[in-house]
């Protein structure tokens, strides 16, 4: 229907098509008409020139006759002739119009005699004069029909051709006049009827814009702009309120695993499903996804007061993240999911809105670098932290960090034989201001640096020359090195760690690769490439960590492992706590079934020791035994059988 609202601007524009179309209809009709009634104006006038044209033939006629008969010679009789040809064919013309004038032709023809008999009448007694024998007669006669019948027809015509043209020009301007009215009705209605709710779902349209400019097409709720518009508005009226307003920030832990994992379709089905749960946590002023798998939240400042412990508010976002994380059901399948949390609160640790977006994202730096499932809540720290990374990110970066590079070793010693059967390296730096960096912390920021494969081989290099002597002497019966997973799925990763083995004259079989089970491989296929080709030239595989973290039974199956290290963190619960008993079990009895060995790492204390024994770990690494230690001070120990420990 023309005028049905309609929210489709595709039915909005046919309707605008629709009304223009009707006012140019109009214009067309009314320029039509008017164009047709001038041109029959312009006839008309032409015939009622050529009617006064014949009244004056006509007495032109009457007066040649007269003056022929008169004189009797050829020259009247020519001019009597000739202007008789000329009305003769003027009525011609006249009757010519009157035959398509319908109503001119009527006049003409209707009434009897018609006039084109009279004026033919008229026009042969001109002719007969010459030849009459009374001449006087016949121009009588002429005079009389002259004057009157042919005059007062002519006349007749024209005074009706006169009429219709006036009427026809006071109806064209009634027409022009209607039009105009019509037109300004079409227009006013469109105005009315079209333009305004047209104008109106323009509005809409240009909300409805505005509304997908700020929101977040997969989730639905608001993106990163939409998010701080609201966060702006919620400071601005909170102006001398002394409420906070809190924004946390969500980061789902390993997205991209889960990508690799289950694929595209069930990552964004996930991003949807967190979405949905962010939306319904409690006191929301604004919720939303900031980034590929970074949800935000503003909370409320009724909800935590100013004074608020940060105890109770980190419990209640653990609360939060419980429910967020909680695993998800997909088709099936059960995806389970963790992140990091940093928060930020205005106006405690914030004046603005800049201010709080970056606090909150320091906070969630700092949450993840403390491992996965992290919480902070800003804190003066956090500035000090940044700043410490700064600090050693310049050092490495400066190259003048190998000089402060050194490798420990911590033995592995054999529960049977209590001798060190083999020692892992691990790598040790220290920052000329900042004294002694813990090895995680550096080489995590070497890695963001992106200079993290050169200093891991700078360590290896370093590690394999320094514990060669040993190797060679079979002190030992091998070293184990520490690999990024990062490198490890880095192409010809294999060929080049074989020929660093080998230019240190050490065998192949007398090295081990420690592999963290904590981070992802970034790809599974060229690290498994990698550890084959390790594995097939003598080179042993343990897998890092093993215990927390991923624990994934199919990296397993898939990688060739001969060894499950036994994470410290289990290791060191394992005397109070069972269920870190059962998991060392678990283990104990999958690397029997993959036939690999197992290493108790951390273990402190003999009760913890006689524990892992009773389980059944061959191999313990820990401070109880060792801590790691410089190679001068290794290789005495290599030739000694250990006193008992337990
Ligand atoms: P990791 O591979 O799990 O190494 C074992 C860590 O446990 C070492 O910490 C070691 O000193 C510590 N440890 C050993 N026994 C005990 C114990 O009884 N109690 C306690 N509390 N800790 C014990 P470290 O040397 O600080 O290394 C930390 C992590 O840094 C390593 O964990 C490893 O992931 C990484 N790392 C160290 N060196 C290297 C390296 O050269 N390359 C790579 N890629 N990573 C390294
Ligand atoms: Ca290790
Ligand atoms: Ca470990």
């Amino acid at each position: 229907m023309l005028f049905q609202l309609s929210q489709d601007p595709g039915h909005l524009w046919k309707r605008y098509g629709i009304a223009l179309s009707i006012i140019l209809a109009f214009l067309l009709a009314s320029h039509l008409i008017e164009s047709n009634a001038l041109q029959k104006a312009k006839r008309d006038a032409a015939t009622i020139e050529l009617s006064g044209k014949q009244r004056v033939l006509s007495q032109q006629v009457i007066l040649f006759a007269q003056t022929y008969v008169s004189r009797n010679d050829a020259e009247s009789a020519a001019k009597l002739a000739e202007t008789l040809d000329e009305f003769e064919a003027a009525h011609l013309t006249l009757m010519a119009d009157a035959a398509r004038e319908a109503s001119l032709g009527r006049l003409y023809l209707s009434r009897t005699p018609s006039t084109d008999e009279i004026v033919r009448n008229y026009i042969s007694l001109g002719r007969d004069l010459p030849n009459a024998q009374y001449p006087r007669a016949l121009i009588d006669e002429l005079k009389a029909k002259g004057s009157g019948e042919v005059l007062e027809r002519l006349d007749e015509a024209v005074k009706a051709v006169d009429a219709r043209v006036k009427m026809q020009a006071q109806w064209a301007q009634t027409l022009q006049d209607l039009t105009l009215v019509l037109a300004a009705m079409v227009v006013l209605l469109e105005a009315l009827v079209i333009f305004v709710p047209a104008h109106r779902a323009v509005n809409e349209a240009m909300q409805d814009l505005r509304t997908t400019a700020e929101t977040d097409p997969l989730t639905r709720l608001r993106n990163r702009t939409g998010f701080d518009k609201d966060i702006i508005e919620a400071m601005d009226a909170r102006k001398g309120d002394d409420q906070p307003l809190t924004l946390i920030l969500f980061d789902l832990d390993d997205f991209k695993g889960i990508n690799d994992r289950y694929g595209h379709i069930t990552g964004d089905a996930v991003l949807r499903r967190l979405g949905y749960r962010v939306a319904k946590l409690p006191n929301l002023l604004s919720a939303a996804r900031v980034g590929g798998d970074e949800f935000a939240i503003l909370v409320d400042g009724d909800h935590w007061g100013q004074n608020e412990s940060l105890s109770r508010i980190a419990d209640d976002i653990r609360t939060t993240k419980d429910f967020l994380y909680h695993p998800i059901n997909h088709k099936g399948q059960v995806i389970n999911v963790s992140g990091t949390v940093g928060v930020s609160r205005y106006p405690i640790d914030a004046k603005d809105l800049k201010e709080l977006r970056r606090n909150a994202s320091a906070s969630l730096l700092d949450a993840k670098r403390r491992g996965r499932d992290g919480l902070t809540i800003y804190n003066a720290r956090i500035d000090d932290i940044a700043r410490r990374r700064r600090t050693i990110q310049s050092a490495l970066m400066s190259r003048d960090y190998e000089q402060d590079l050194k490798v420990v070793f911590q033995p592995l010693v054999d529960a049977d034989s209590r001798k060190i059967k083999s020692v892992e390296a691990l790598a040790r730096w220290s920052h000329p201001d900042l004294g002694p960096v813990n090895p995680m912390e550096f080489l995590a920021i070497a890695r963001e640096s992106g200079i993290g494969q050169e200093v891991d081989s700078t360590i290896r290099s370093l590690a394999l020359s320094q514990i060669a002597p040993a190797l060679n002497q079979n002190l030992i019966e091998s070293v184990s090195l520490n690999v990024s997973p990062l490198y490890l799925a880095t192409e010809g990763f294999a060929d080049t760690l074989m020929t660093m083995i080998e230019s240190y004259k050490i065998q192949l079989d007398q090295v081990w690769i420690e592999v963290t089970e904590n981070e992802r491989l970034t790809s599974m296929v060229i690290a498994r490439e990698n550890l084959e080709t390790l594995n097939q030239a003598g080179v042993r595989i343990a897998l890092d960590d093993y215990g927390v973290g991923y624990s994934n039974i199919q990296r397993l199956a898939e990688l060739p492992i001969q060894r499950l290290k036994i994470d410290k963190s289990i290791v060191q619960h394992i005397e109070e706590n069972p269920k870190y008993a059962g998991v060392l079990r678990s283990s104990v009895q999958l690397a029997r079934a993959l036939g690999a060995d197992v290493v108790a790492e951390g273990v402190e204390t003999p009760g913890q020791l006689s524990k892992v024994e009773l389980i059944g770990c061959k191999l313990v690494q820990g401070y109880l035994y060792f801590k790691p230690m410089p190679v001068t001070e290794c290789m005495d120990l290599f030739k000694q059988r250990l006193p008992s420990v337990a």
